[in-house]
């Protein structure tokens, strides 16, 4: 019978349905106002009485039937979609994938700890480049012709004229010169270059040069500043002592050692059983260096030392050999 086949391929068609408009296909299919119960009413008017009954009475059976199929779809369907959700739900929860991040090097670190420091006292940093003319990293600064600086195992010459500079002082040329009229205070940090190399000498390494220039500068300034700044840097109780020494471009001139923060003074192995840690240079910047940028010397004075980096960290962290500063080992960077 007819009725029989319609029931039986809507059975098998609900059963397979994947989707709500694949629902509502089958639901026209068979319910809608052409689908295939209504045309088995059609005609229906010319039956007698007794089998019109009789067929009006299985159709909407069937039709009954075919609606309770369309509610058990529907609710598999909503199953399928839940099940989907739960297997796609994101735990908002767990800990996300974290980049890996690197950090500053050490020297990086140490150079920017004493420019903090200085910026304390007024020191404004300025940079300058590393390549260099002969004026600005050598007669400028009073280096006379013969001076054993100028040789050529001292100095790396990229042209006769041209050098990559030997120390940071050039900077205090090029601020001086920039600068209209003291008071200046500036603090360069930059690589420097010498043909030198053995444990504690590299030939690239960072120097900071400080400069300070202004009317009744003295040594009693340049030594409070240095002070200050050693007892930032190692030890509150840090003390430093001047010894008479030699730059073209200071005059006076001295090194400047500090107490050995590991003994405070008695004698250890870092201080060579002296007490005192050599660390810097410096002096009351030279007359005639003031005269060539244009500065009255009669009028102002000024103070300058240079810093190099490397023998800081390598004293405040106790490295032994300054060849690991630029080796790039992970294992001797991730210390810091
Ligand atoms: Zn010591």
């Amino acid at each position: 019978m007819q009725l029989e086949s319609i029931r039986s391929e809507a059975k098998l068609k609900f059963s397979k349905c994947k989707s709500r408009e694949e629902l509502e296909a089958l639901r026209v299919q068979f319910l809608g106002k052409k689908g295939s119960l209504a045309t088995m009413l059609k005609g229906m008017g010319a039956l007698e009485p007794e089998k019109r009954k009789k067929l009006g009475a299985e159709v909407n059976s069937a039709k009954s039937e075919v609606e309770a199929l369309i509610e058990k779809a529907k609710l598999k369907l909503a199953k399928k979609a839940e099940g989907k959700l739960l297997r796609e739900k994101i735990d908002i929860t767990l800990p996300g994938k974290n980049p890996a991040v690197g950090s500053l090097h050490p020297i990086t670190q140490t150079a920017n700890e004493i420019l903090e420091i200085l910026s304390h006292l007024g020191f404004d940093p300025v940079r300058g480049p590393e390549i260099e003319h002969d004026f600005y990293n050598f007669e400028a600064l009073n280096v006379p012709e013969d001076h054993p600086a100028r040789e050529m195992q001292d100095t790396f010459y990229i042209a006769p004229e041209v050098v990559l500079r030997t120390q940071t002082s050039p900077v205090q040329i090029r601020s001086m010169l920039a600068l209209e009229k003291p008071p200046m205070r500036v603090a360069c940090f930059g690589k420097v270059f010498r043909h030198d190399q053995d444990a504690t000498h590299s030939p690239m390494f960072h120097q900071i040069e400080i400069l300070c220039v202004d009317k009744g500068i003295s040594f009693a300034d340049l030594k409070g500043t240095l002070t200050l700044l050693v007892q930032r840097l190692f030890s509150q109780d840090s003390t430093v002592r001047l010894r008479p020494s030699f730059f073209p471009f200071t005059e006076p001139s001295a090194e400047v050692d500090m107490s050995c923060f590991s003994c405070k003074g008695k004698g250890c192995r870092l201080c060579k059983d002296t007490g005192w840690i050599e660390i810097l240079g410096c002096g009351l910047v030279h007359p005639s260096v003031l005269k060539t940028v244009g500065v009255d010397p009669e009028v102002y004075s000024g103070f300058a030392a240079g810093l190099g980096i490397e023998r800081i960290a390598m004293l405040r962290y106790g490295i032994p050999h300054i060849g690991l500063f630029y080796d790039n080992d992970l294992r001797f960077l991730k210390q810091f």
